[in-house]
């Protein structure tokens, strides 16, 4: 296997055509003009680019990239980057959508947007990623911009892969644009907060949603799927504030301890080791029964479509806080409100990160840095506020925190596009 072999996906069900599904019944409950649903339910502009390769052993090889809008009604696009060779276009159209609903649900000037390209991170040395990542922003380059629209990381990317867009940039246009690009290096431009925002929003979802139901997350019972950097960031905070982290896994794996996982000490062993399997003192669980597991709060933080109609039935956990973006399918979703579990959606739980991109950007625009006091604080207020709006919603329609989420924002959006008018 090469870093450019596409892998058997993980996708069941075509996540584009489940994005505009899930639009349409959104219109239907909020009785949204059929138009602009009509409208909404297409992405505004992609591209498809081929990304040839230098790899180390003197081959070339063009890996496949995408960039896709969906939205720019209410400001620039953002959204991430994913570098996983299961990438389909279809998957970034759907990713793009979803990102316009989170920046509207979260009040953001943003609209939505997502990239890819197919190749297996891992298996690329420094030297072929940085060429790689140099190349696929040369390919997109007269499409991103601060003002156009704004990448960040997403799965397989990470900071210094945003450093080497921020440099690609610049150097085709002659000087530092900060803006460019959201998730740099503290060194060149990043917000601190930023590498724990999406957690950090994700535990001040679940904090919420049980202070709602009377309870709080001293020695609550957390399953997490997916060690990256959602994942582990959510393990370290729920520890530090005092919960029980019972279960963690990786594409490879998972491990389970009843009484609670040392995260510390599990981030310490992966970090040696590159595995969780192994770690002292846990039994070793696949992925599958990590979804079925006993718990009070589950967290799948890795990819979509990994709670299925298949699986929810089995589901044990009182609350799921979708810390990875569409791990519920919508037929899963009608088995879990059902039977009374609590889903709290990708657009709403997980959108901590763009929003501290969206506080790195408007530091770039600015020059002038925050303390990382005053980014945690403006994060919780944001996010607060976005679940408190959400959960009244819910609540006046009779309906799912999804549906609300979704209403809400896409409401939004609708009634942007009504102000703005029908260019020409
Ligand atoms: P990452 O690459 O840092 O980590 C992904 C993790 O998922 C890794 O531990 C990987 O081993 C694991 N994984 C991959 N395939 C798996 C499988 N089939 N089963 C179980 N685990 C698997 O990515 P990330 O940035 O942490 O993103 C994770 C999810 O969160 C994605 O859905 C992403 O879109 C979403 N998200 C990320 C951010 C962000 O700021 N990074 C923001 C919002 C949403």
């Amino acid at each position: 296997m090469s870093a450019a072999s596409p892998a058997p996906t993980h996708l069941r069900e075509d996540p584009f055509a489940l994005a505009q599904a899930q639009l349409r019944r959104v219109g239907e409950t909020f009785d949204v003009d059929p138009n602009l649903i009509q409208v909404l339910s297409q992405c505004k502009k992609g591209v498809e680019v081929s990304v040839p390769v230098q790899m180390d052993d003197g081959s070339v090889f063009p890996f496949q990239g995408y960039r896709v809008v969906h939205n720019t009604t209410r400001g620039p696009a953002k959204g991430g980057i994913r570098y996983h060779p299961a990438v389909t276009q279809d998957e970034v159209k759907a990713l793009a959508m979803w990102m316009t609903w989170k920046c509207a649900l979260m009040g953001l000037p943003f609209g939505g947007a997502k990239g890819g390209v197919i190749c297996d991170p891992k298996l690329l040395s420094l030297g072929e990623k940085e060429r790689l990542t140099r190349r696929y922003t040369t390919e997109i380059i007269n499409e991103i911009g601060p003002e156009k629209d704004i990448p960040a990381p997403d799965v397989g990317t990470d900071a210094q892969v945003m450093a080497w867009i921020f440099d690609t940039y610049s150097m085709n246009v002659g000087y530092s644009v900060l803006g460019v690009v959201t998730g740099k290096p503290l060194a060149v431009g990043g917000s601190v907060g930023r590498d724990g925002a999406t957690a950090r929003g994700s535990l001040y979802c679940i904090r919420t949603a049980l202070q709602k139901q009377g309870s709080r997350l001293q020695d609550r019972r957390v399953a997490i799927q997916g060690f990256g950097n959602v994942g582990s960031n959510l393990a370290s905070l729920l520890c530090d504030e005092g919960a029980r982290v019972t279960t963690v896994s990786d594409s490879r794996g998972g491990i389970h301890n009843a009484y609670g996982l040392d995260v510390p000490a599990v981030i310490a062993y992966r970090a040696e080791h590159g595995v969780l399997q192994g770690f002292p003192g846990a039994d070793e669980i696949t992925n599958e029964e990590l979804i079925e597991i006993d718990c009070d709060v589950l967290a799948p933080c890795a990819l979509e479509q990994m709670i299925t109609a298949e699986n929810a039935p089995r589901v044990r956990a009182k609350m799921i806080c979708e810390g990875a973006n569409g791990p519920t399918t919508p037929a899963a979703d009608e088995i879990l409100e059902d039977r009374g579990i609590l889903v709290l959606p990708d657009v709403l739980a997980n959108a901590g990160g763009v929003v501290v991109s969206y506080f790195e950007w408007v530091q770039g625009l600015q020059e002038y840095f925050w303390k990382e006091y005053e980014v945690h604080a403006k994060l919780n207020d944001i996010v607060v506020r976005a679940f408190e709006e959400t959960w009244s919603t819910r609540e006046r329609h009779a309906t799912s925190m999804r549906m609300a989420a979704y209403g809400i924002a896409v409401q939004r959006v609708a009634q942007a596009t009504t102000i703005r008018g029908l260019y020409p």
